[in-house]
């Protein structure tokens, strides 16, 4: 059964192979709801910046029910072909003519049955010139709100009428997918092993296949992931504000909140840029879960992004400023017991604020938690048993590019994908190929 048959815009839930993801009806008429608020403007319409709602859409007026009636229309209309065509694209021994949508497969590796492993890939070759953006979501296999952002984002494409082309991995890690885990069957973590090595540990050929067979192919990627294990993240793009070609990237994403991080590491974020391909992790949400409003906010983000590129005619106006958070501080608990947060996602903190307290269960005694400094809430722990040392709050802080701090100077071991700084033991993160 394919990732995306048999979907429908009305369906309330998705299955995905064999497991599924439920989505409530709750959440979709919310959804639905706040879509309809959404002003509509048509692509003649003079626009203003200063509009009522934050954000404009043309909405597209015959916008395909399924992937597949979108496949079935692109077979019906692909034999139209104008001047200005763009040339077919090559990929995983496949042609995409322009004006195709193909949903194609990558090749994994294979199973412990000996089974070859492919998850799906879809491509979008619009029909004249443009980037080629790459969106991928679950190289961790239990970070399930990039999945659903990158399939929604998929149903709304035509290839006949978008330029450039638009890659979607929606699961890269499958096998931590099916069994709803971060990591491989090792208990490896693949994204500490790109751009990978080909006859190297398993997590590392899983990586260098997909880096060749896809990566290699995009001009842009934006990898989906969420905190980790009981946290939560707001939006945000973790990005390398040292490079040119990110800082231009991240300026695309509407005001889409930026954590700069240093490009050093074999995250695949950092392997894709340090191969020239300006790559963001787009951080939302907790794992586990299917969370309507982040994946909401991640369509909004993407949207503004693939029109920004040209992608798409629709024109998306942000009223807010992005801000950019130059670095980052996690805020550890110094005492044992039970978390319980007095600040939201994405408040805002002043120096000595009260963030939360952890209570001890069997007395009476409560133990403040103040920020030592000003920012704002970028992550934090869901309400939960603390060890001392855990990290409870993630403070992003404001300031100008002029005092960029290398990250790994300013958080130590709290430097990589804060997503991975995890409060539970992480086995096999570290690279053994040099070892063989
Ligand atoms: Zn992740």
């Amino acid at each position: 059964m394919s990732l995306i048959d048999n979907i429908s815009n009305k369906e309330i839930s998705l299955f995905i192979l064999s497991i599924g993801i439920l989505i409530s009806p709750y959440n979709l008429s919310a959804a639905e709801a706040d879509s309809a608020e959404i002003k509509i403007i048509t692509s003649e319409t003079p626009v203003e910046l200063n509009i009522e709602t934050e954000r404009a859409i043309v909405e597209n007026p015959d916008e395909p029910e399924t992937i597949e009636d979108l496949i079935q229309e692109n077979q019906n209309t692909s034999s139209a072909i104008d001047t200005t065509e763009q040339l077919p694209l090559s990929i995983l021994k496949e042609v995409v003519n322009p004006g195709e949508l193909r949903e194609l497969s990558w090749s994994a590796g294979q199973s412990f049955s000996g089974k070859t492993v492919k998850p799906p890939v879809i491509v979008v070759r619009g029909r004249t010139p443009g980037p080629v953006l790459c969106l991928v979501a679950a190289t961790h296999g239990d970070e399930l709100n990039g999945i659903e952002i990158v399939r929604r984002v998929i149903r709304n494409l035509d290839p006949m009428k978008i330029n450039g082309t638009v890659i979607a991995v929606p699961i890269v890690n499958i096998y931590g997918f099916t069994a709803n885990s971060r990591y491989l069957p090792d208990r490896r973590d693949l994204n500490r092993y790109f751009p990978g090595n080909a006859t190297g540990s398993a997590a590392s050929r899983i990586a260098h296949r997909f880096f060749t067979q896809i990566i290699k192919h995009c001009n842009y990627v934006v990898d989906f992931h969420t905190g980790s294990f009981k946290r939560n993240n707001l939006p945000q793009l973790r990005a390398d504000m040292n490079n040119t070609q990110v800082q231009e990237f991240v300026g695309h994403f509407g005001s889409t909140a930026v954590l700069h991080k240093s490009g050093h590491g074999k995250t695949l974020r950092s392997a894709a840029t340090q191969a020239g391909i300006p790559t963001v992790a787009f951080e939302l949400g907790q794992p586990g879960s299917l969370q309507e409003e982040y994946v909401e906010s991640g369509i909004e983000s993407i949207n503004a992004l693939i029109s920004n590129l040209g992608i798409i005619k629709k024109r998306y106006f942000w009223n807010e400023p992005q801000p950019i958070y130059y670095s980052s501080r996690w805020i550890r608990v110094n005492s044992g017991g039970i978390l319980i947060s007095k600040v939201e996602i994405g408040s805002d903190i002043k120096t000595n604020q009260l963030l939360g307290y952890i209570i001890n269960p069997l007395t009476t005694e409560e133990i403040r938690i103040q920020s030592p400094i000003k920012g704002r809430v970028l992550g934090m722990a869901l309400n939960q048993f603390m060890l001392p040392g855990y990290a409870a709050f993630h403070i992003g802080v404001s300031s100008n590019t002029s005092s960029i701090v290398d990250d790994e100077q300013l958080n130590n071991e709290d430097n990589d994908e804060s997503d991975e700084n995890s409060n539970e033991y992480d086995v096999q993160t570290s690279d053994d190929d040099e070892l063989h």
